[in-house]
């Protein structure tokens, strides 16, 4: 599944956040196998909350479309209540993990040395994880967006050994973009993938930084999604309020 223009991944995931009964959860499910989301480019994935997780893997099972979880300790295992490690969650069905959603930065204050940890374990684990980065507002106005997502990138993902670095998946998130309506034109995401993958191949070379696949984030609508992947440097989408409606969640799976 690797797109013509630089072998890279396109890849569409639809974040649920903390919205939707099991019900609810696996009736949309449903409704993406039957209509077989995603053609043969593209790698879909569902990030429900961690109760579903086991009940949706059994009913993904062999219609290719994957299974993420939204979040994971940082830890290994032990006495740590109300956590899930990254172990758990791959044994129980999930393929990836999102690390460093700009709402777990926010709300849970992560910081980029607790995500490289996050990073560390899903990586053991054998989970993709997917890093979140991106800036909010007031840095966006202030012009330092650009040394935010850097500093994101060197804290958290820079310890990596090439061969691992290769198995992360990026997501370029801007803050002032998640559930407002307010999508960054596909140039100024470009602008930011690029930037990306400059800093990607300063540190790992070029090749590494070209297989690396790069997600928008942030309001992407069917409307608006073809124009973004159609950016070089944009290899997919990290979609949250869209991904609660099938038909809406399926047309940007067949965006590229
Ligand atoms: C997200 O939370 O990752 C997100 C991109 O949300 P939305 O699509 O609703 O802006």
């Amino acid at each position: 599944m690797l797109n013509g223009r630089n072998m890279r991944k396109n890849i569409v995931a639809g974040n649920h956040k903390m919205n939707l009964n099991y019900q609810e959860a696996t009736a949309l499910v449903n409704e993406l196998k039957e209509a077989k989301a995603g053609g043969s480019d593209t790698e879909v994935f569902v990030i429900p909350p961690f109760p579903y997780i086991t009940g949706i893997a059994s009913q993904l099972e062999g219609t290719g479309i994957g299974l993420g979880a939204q979040n994971c300790s940082l830890h290994k295992s032990g006495a740590y209540t109300g956590e899930v490690a990254a172990d758990m969650l791959k044994s129980a069905g999930a393929d990836m993990v999102l690390v460093g959603h700009s709402e777990r930065r926010e709300y849970f204050k992560e910081s980029n040395a607790q995500l490289a940890e996050k990073i560390n374990r899903a990586l053991e684990a054998g989970l993709i994880p997917v890093y979140c980065i991106g800036e909010s507002l007031e840095e966006r106005k202030e012009e330092r967006f650009k040394a935010v997502i850097e500093t994101q990138l060197v804290q958290a993902l820079f310890h990596l050994p090439e061969a691992d670095m290769r198995k992360v998946v990026i997501a370029y998130e801007p803050v002032w973009a998640i559930g407002t309506g307010e999508t960054a034109s596909p140039e100024q995401a470009q602008e930011v993938h690029a930037f990306i993958r400059k800093i990607l191949a300063d540190q790992y070379g070029e090749e590494p930084a070209n297989e690396i696949s790069i997600l928008y984030g942030g309001s992407v609508k069917p409307g608006n999604a073809k124009e973004l992947f159609a950016m070089k440097d944009i290899d997919g989408g990290l979609i949250g309020g869209a991904s609660l409606n099938a038909p809406d969640f399926l047309a940007i799976c067949n965006a590229f």
